[in-house]
């Protein structure tokens, strides 16, 4: 449906509080329809261009999307000399996978999506992220990621790229779910989950954290800056049994990305102070 320019109905609005909403201007609604699982909106916005919406949240748009996707792969992937098996838990964009693939020594990459309609609104609306669902190498599983984990085994990395913490995602930031994670992963392994933004989720953040700790010895947050999501700064818990380290070839890689680089790989581990500060106070 193509919307008239000043028309107050051309414009998509997340409510992400009570007191705060991001507007974006449209030309035009590509798909809205209730699938079993959440309400799933295609629209162009006239800033970002098209703009995945679900149940009134943004998750990706055109503009911006690599931002979210290279950095919830490749700094994980960096920390590996040669990742050969990962899963992504939710992230039915595909993009994700589409940066996983860049790594050439990745043999599988799982994509377990619990709403087949977000599978099909990509590869439809988002071909440019949506490209590497048809390599030979990805899998797509239309599962939910609580389930799928419990019998998963030996990956090398699981990224948790979830919707926020209701309907179906609310489990996904479970201890119970984190610990079916450590026991999917392989020696060496790591898990990292999307973790919302340090302005406005921080106990939230902190609670997800905790719950990586019953689970993992080592859990620590990284950020990026990404426009379209709440606050515009977002952060990820990358969480191990060892250290997690750069592994050298972060320093020589010919892989393509627009955000990541391995500057971005160590800076986007330093805190600012009052994130810092919310990560170790009690309470
Ligand atoms: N980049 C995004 C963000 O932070 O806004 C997340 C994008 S991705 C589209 C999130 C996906 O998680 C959604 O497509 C949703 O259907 C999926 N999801 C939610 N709960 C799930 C579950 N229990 N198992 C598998 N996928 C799930």
């Amino acid at each position: 449906m193509v919307l008239a320019r000043h028309n107050p109905q051309s414009w998509f609005t997340e409510y992400q509080t009570d007191s705060l909403n991001l507007g974006f201007r449209i030309d035009e609604i590509l798909l809205h329809e209730k699938s079993p699982f959440q309400d799933v909106l295609v629209v162009r916005t006239e800033t970002y261009g098209r703009l995945l919406a679900l149940d009134g949240a943004v998750q990706t748009t055109q503009g911006d999307e690599f931002v979210y996707h290279e950095m919830i792969t490749h700094v994980p992937l960096f920390m590996m000399a040669a990742p050969k098996k990962v899963a992504v838990i939710g992230g039915g964009d595909g993009g994700s996978i589409r940066e996983i693939l860049k790594h050439a020594s990745v043999q599988e990459a799982h994509l377990v999506e619990i709403d087949g309609r977000v599978v099909s609104a990509a590869r439809q609306f988002f071909p440019e992220i949506s490209c590497a669902l048809d390599d030979p190498r990805a899998q797509v599983h239309l599962a939910d990621g609580i389930e799928w984990v419990r019998q998963a085994r030996d990956y090398d990395l699981i990224i948790v790229d979830s919707t926020d913490p209701v309907g179906p995602a609310t489990g996904l930031f479970s201890p119970d779910f984190y610990q079916s994670i450590a026991e999917a992963l392989a020696p060496g392994g790591i898990l990292v989950a999307q973790s919302e933004s340090p302005y406005l989720h921080q106990a939230l953040i902190k609670q997800m954290a905790n719950g990586m700790r019953t689970a993992f010895s080592h859990v620590r947050l990284y950020l990026a800056a990404i426009p379209t999501y709440p606050s515009g700064l977002w952060s990820f818990l990358m969480a191990s049994q060892h250290l997690p380290e750069p592994h050298a070839r972060y320093l020589t890689t010919k892989i393509a990305t627009r955000y990541w680089t391995p500057h971005i790989q160590s800076a986007a581990f330093v805190l600012p102070r009052f994130v810092e500060e919310f990560m170790t106070c009690d309470g």
